[in-house]
């Protein structure tokens, strides 16, 4: 086992490449999250953003390069792939709810069926983890019976029921109605209060500008420019970035 201490960065990539077939969709993408840390990942579509995301929990293997979480090789065929999940939760922008499992009892599935850990302390916990993504009421509510935006903060009490250290977001909000968006946000913005390191895809910009320690533009493949919210939203200096920011705010 990797030893590691706070003081070090929580994951670290180091010029990391992925090729699907011919094409080189990561190009040597290098950075490093603290805990506790917001970092924001935005650029256009089809840049790599969710092939980077996927790479880092190990859903998608690299070709070359080094993927570190709390000092652990990620890209190590002898990987613990569950014991990583374990402290690495994932949101996607398709919520993928068991649609026949209430509300309550998606939230408790993989505790006690991966985990194989005592139900009622599961449900107590996961009693609270609706309370805190505010949708107390609707334990017993079945996917279809929620909003997109409910069923979204489902997915991340699913995901926080395994007491992650590390949280990925991938364009969570990018299908929801607009006035289910905030409700999403609000629940991130709280993880991210309480000290929760975050790392997010994401086009919204206020939010990005509100939350991230710092921001990476990312750009076929590779990492054009990155810095605080004010020096890449307000004073890009690359032509890509300038572009992308135009179109998107
Ligand atoms: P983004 O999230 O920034 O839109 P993606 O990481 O989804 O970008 O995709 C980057 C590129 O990789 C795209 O050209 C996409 O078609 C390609 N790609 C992603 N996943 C796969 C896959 N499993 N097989 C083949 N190509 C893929
Ligand atoms: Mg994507």
């Amino acid at each position: 086992m990797a030893t590691w201490t706070p003081d070090e960065p929580m994951v670290r990539l180091h010029d990391v490449h992925k090729s699907f077939g011919q094409i080189e969709v990561l190009k040597g993408i290098s950075f490093e999250v603290m805990k506790g840390e917001v970092i924001c990942i935005i650029g256009p579509s089809g840049s790599g953003k969710s092939t980077l995301i996927r790479c880092i929990n190990a859903l998608v293997p690299i070709n070359s390069g080094s993927i570190t979480v709390e000092g652990q090789e990620v890209n190590d065929a002898a990987l613990d792939k569950l014991a990583l999940r374990r402290k690495v939760g994932m949101v996607f922008q398709q919520y993928n709810l068991f649609p026949h499992k209430t509300a309550l009892q998606n939230i408790m599935m993989a505790p006690i069926h991966v985990l194989k850990q005592d139900r009622s302390e599961v449900e107590a916990r996961a009693r609270a983890l609706i309370k805190k993504v505010r949708l107390e009421g609707k334990e017993d509510a079945y996917p279809g019976e929620l909003s997109g935006g409910q069923q979204q903060r489902v997915a991340i009490a699913r995901s926080l029921a395994m007491r992650p250290d590390l949280m990925l977001f991938d364009e969570v909000t990018a299908a929801l109605d607009p006035e289910t968006v905030k409700e999403v946000l609000v629940t991130i913005r709280e993880l991210a209060g309480e000290g929760m390191t975050c790392i997010l895809v994401t086009h919204e910009m206020g939010f990005a500008r509100e939350l991230a320690n710092h921001i990476y533009f990312t750009d076929q493949g590779v990492i054009v420019e990155h810095g605080s919210p004010q020096e890449i939203l307000d004073h890009p200096r690359e032509a890509r970035t300038k572009a992308f920011l135009e179109q998107v705010l």
